[in-house]
């Protein structure tokens, strides 16, 4: 777990002028019998720090604010949806399923649209309308281009973000333009961290570490964070692109539509007559049907109720 010096955790370090070194910690074995596993991302406490060696033991983990699955990270909190504009096209269910996940996790998220410079005027006016009336402000950009980036860094700023989104809408190159140039990638830092590992573990050791983790043996996804250049940390690897909508049940999928939200608070306090009312055309609904992904919605709360049967 590389679980390091953390630069925006001064109850870490506490002034000391070594903040922002990277320490490689073990965590200590009754933590690991008490707590589930740290995560990249979590905020710890760490002791017998040597800082010759830059090593570390993790003594304790401070309750999270968030924790995102894929990638395992703590404290997230920021998401980028991203979407292309052409190569892939924003097909409308699926950036609805992407939608949902995303507010399934309560994470707070922008929602970003990548590759202008392939479409008109008139298609990115058309979408911005579109998803303005669903109940989103969405953010245009081209990585390629480099348009629209600055307007997304000052969002990213002081955050810690995850961008997840289907394959082929530029995530792996909006991460590549956001971490500058001075970061090591990945790789270098798994050889960096077995370097140091077999300094101080003997080479025993290091063989179990690269078995697991290492080149070309990536059973467990690794995942670091990124710091930003104007504070904040980035996800070298994106997140969900196959959204499971596992968090969301019948109940609370209509929370994660904004359209439904509205249409309840504007109703407030009449509500729907029934508590647990599906919006489903039931006597005494405020839930009116006539909006762009009422559909949408109708067929994932289908498929919703069948996997709560069957579980
Ligand atoms: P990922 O699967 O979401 O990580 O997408 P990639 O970052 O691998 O990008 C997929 C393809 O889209 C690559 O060929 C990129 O060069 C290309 N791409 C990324 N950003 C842009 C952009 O702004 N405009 C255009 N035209 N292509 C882009
Ligand atoms: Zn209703």
């Amino acid at each position: 777990e590389s679980a390091g010096g953390h630069p925006e955790s001064p109850s870490l370090f506490g002034g000391d002028p070594r903040v922002g070194t990277d320490l490689l910690c073990v965590v200590r074995a009754l933590l690991k019998k008490i707590k589930r596993r740290v995560l990249v991302g979590d905020k710890v406490i760490v002791g017998s720090i040597d800082w010759a060696d830059r090593r570390g033991m993790i003594e304790d983990v401070f309750e999270r604010t968030s924790e995102v699955i894929d990638p395992p990270l703590a404290n997230v909190d920021h998401l980028v949806v991203l979407f292309s504009m052409d190569q892939p096209r924003p097909e409308p269910f699926m950036l609805t399923r992407f939608l949902v996940e995303a507010e399934s996790t309560g994470i707070p998220f922008t929602l970003a649209l990548n590759k202008v410079e392939l479409v008109g005027k008139e298609t990115l006016t058309a979408w911005d309308e579109r998803l303005h009336n669903w109940g989103y402000n969405p953010l245009f950009c081209s990585v390629d281009k480099k348009s629209g980036l600055a307007a997304l860094e000052d969002i990213l700023k002081g955050q810690t973000t995850v961008i997840v989104g289907p394959s082929g809408v530029g995530k792996s190159s909006l991460i590549n333009s956001l971490r500058g140039t001075q970061s090591i990638s990945t790789e270098d830092e798994i050889n960096k961290l077995l370097e140091l590992n077999s300094k101080w573990f003997g080479e025993q050791r290091v063989g179990d570490v690269s078995k697991r983790s290492g080149r070309g043996k990536h059973t467990t996804r690794h995942v670091s964070l990124l710091p930003l250049s104007g504070g904040g940390f980035l996800a070298d690897t994106p997140g969900f692109n196959q959204p499971s909508l596992m968090k969301v049940t019948k109940r609370t999928l209509a929370e994660t539509f904004p359209e439904i939200r509205r249409m309840l608070k504007v109703s407030e306090p009449l509500k729907c007559s029934f508590n647990d009312c599906l919006h489903l055309g039931e006597p005494g609904c405020v839930v009116k049907a006539d909006w762009e992904r009422y559909p949408y919605y109708l067929q994932l709360l289908d498929e919703i109720k069948i996997r709560e049967e069957f579980q």
